[in-house]
């Protein structure tokens, strides 16, 4: 049900005379019923402001009865109700044989809305066939009211001093609201709405603003030559040049385009976003239970999706490129959610390394105590500082194991904390990062092929 927002809470600075305050609005205005009942919204409960409005203008009729017609205000008074359409101000002219002037049709609409809530069902009609093609649970109506109304409004308010009502605008959008649950049995959402209604009075335009769908999953990537996002071509920074081939792009694929290729066929779209927990190198393979993402798919044209389907269909399209795995339905929340889990999430590395000289096994023993839950200082990599600001950030090997593969070529596996640059740690990156490899083994370290082969994050 749309909540009658306010109605239940008590005013401070309820009227004394609520029947002399609508009076003297009713002396100098033509409102229609919403427009009346509106400036008493915040007060009692369960009634519509075209009742409370009804209501108020009954009760005054009654009241002038006796006026009538010596009276010569009382019977302007009850001339305005009557104008509006009030079959109880008629009746009392009448009965009283006064005149009752309904001559021109511009002096029955209501002054204050110009005859907006006569009209309801004129927006809600086009809004609803609107709405026919869309796949969606929920709603919300918003509305753009012309500045002239509002300040119509404002006036009035102003000038009796009225503390009790609601604006025009969430009156508006909320019968409108009501109109449209009755005929397409959908919710209105206040909070996370599939769908925003706009209506713009001024033009009469419609438009439908889409919630973004967002898709939670794991991602696994078996090849080293693509990057996780897309890339701008350096050259002509995404615009198509010669030296991108007019793709615009660095590389030809990402695993962001590899996912979100197949899932915006199915669910339809503008475009997505791709929002990955962390990044590995585009040279290194992201192996084991994958790496968290939410991919934001714009403007759906379907939500009630087969997240089953889409696993699959992705999954056979990229071969063995990446597969990912664990979809659900997830929201906006969770990109901050798996960004900051991210940070602060463990991971096992299986690097290759070359060494440029011969190093005796005992300093690679050496090596694994040293590095045994340490804490290091990492200054931000030269190869990334045209990205990252140039920061020492402190962070946390848990251990290193290492394995022989040749000489100058060894395998280490490697755990540390998120954020952890595994290569540098190898190289030293020139005394950026210390201790590393290199410096504990005094010789030249470099990591030749990297690998996340685990993320330990609390789903596992
Ligand atoms: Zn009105
Ligand atoms: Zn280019």
């Amino acid at each position: 049900m749309i909540k009658e927002m306010g109605k239940l809470k008590t005013v401070k600075n309820y009227p004394k005379f609520m029947l002399e305050l609508a009076l003297n609005i009713l002396k100098d205005n033509r409102l229609c019923d919403n427009c009346l009942g509106r400036q008493f919204a915040l007060v009692g409960f369960g009634l519509t402001n075209k009742e409370r409005g009804h209501i108020l203008k009954n009760a005054l009729i009654l009241e002038l009865y006796n006026k009538i017609p010596d009276d010569t205000e009382a019977v302007s008074i009850n001339q305005n109700i009557a104008k509006m359409g009030n079959v109880l101000a008629v009746q009392s002219l009448q009965r009283k044989e006064c005149e009752i002037n309904l001559n021109s049709a511009n002096d029955s609409a209501c002054e204050l809305c110009e005859g907006l809530f006569d009209q309801l069902t004129n927006y809600v009609k086009p809004v609803v066939s609107k709405l026919k093609d869309e796949d969606y649970q929920s709603f919300i109506v918003g509305a753009k009211i012309p500045p002239e109304i509002l300040e119509k409004e404002d006036n009035i308010r102003a000038k009796y001093n009225i503390t009790t009502g609601e604006s025009i605008k969430s009156e508006f959008t909320r019968e409108i609201g009501k109109l449209i649950m009755n005929q397409t049995n959908k919710e209105p959402d206040f909070e996370l709405p599939d769908i925003t209604i706009i209506i713009d009075l001024s033009n009469q335009n419609i438009t439908l603003q889409k919630r973004s769908l967002f898709i939670y999953g794991r991602y696994r990537k078996f090849i080293r030559t693509i990057p996780q996002t897309k890339w701008p071509c350096y050259d002509c920074n995404g615009k198509g040049c010669i030296r991108c081939n007019y793709t615009g792009k660095r590389y030809t694929e990402s695993v962001e385009e590899l996912i979100a290729g197949p899932i915006l066929k199915i669910a339809g779209g503008i475009g997505s976003r791709f929002h990955g927990a962390g990044r590995e190198d585009i040279d290194a393979l992201m192996l084991g239970n994958g790496r968290p993402f939410v991919i934001e798919i714009k403007e759906p044209e379907k939500r009630n999706i087969d997240l089953k389907k889409i696993e699959k269909r992705v999954n056979k399209k990229t071969k063995r490129k990446v597969q990912i795995s664990n979809l659900s339905f997830a929201n906006k929340k969770k990109v901050q959610e798996i960004k900051s889990q991210a940070k602060k999430t463990r991971k096992t590395y299986r690097a290759t390394i070359t060494l440029d000289k011969d190093i005796p096994d005992e300093l690679f023993l050496k090596l694994q105590n040293e590095l045994k839950e340490t804490k290091l200082k990492q200054q931000t990599p030269k190869r990334v500082l045209h990205r990252r600001s140039d920061l020492v950030r402190v962070k946390t090997v848990y251990s290193v194991s290492i394995k022989k593969l040749a000489e100058r070529e060894i395998e280490a596996e490697i755990i540390g904390e998120g954020g952890l640059y595994i290569k540098e740690l190898i190289s030293g990156d020139d005394g950026r990062t210390k201790p590393s490899f290199s410096s504990i083994l005094d010789c030249q370290a470099k990591c030749v092929k990297l690998d996340v082969v685990y993320l330990h994050t609390d789903e596992n």
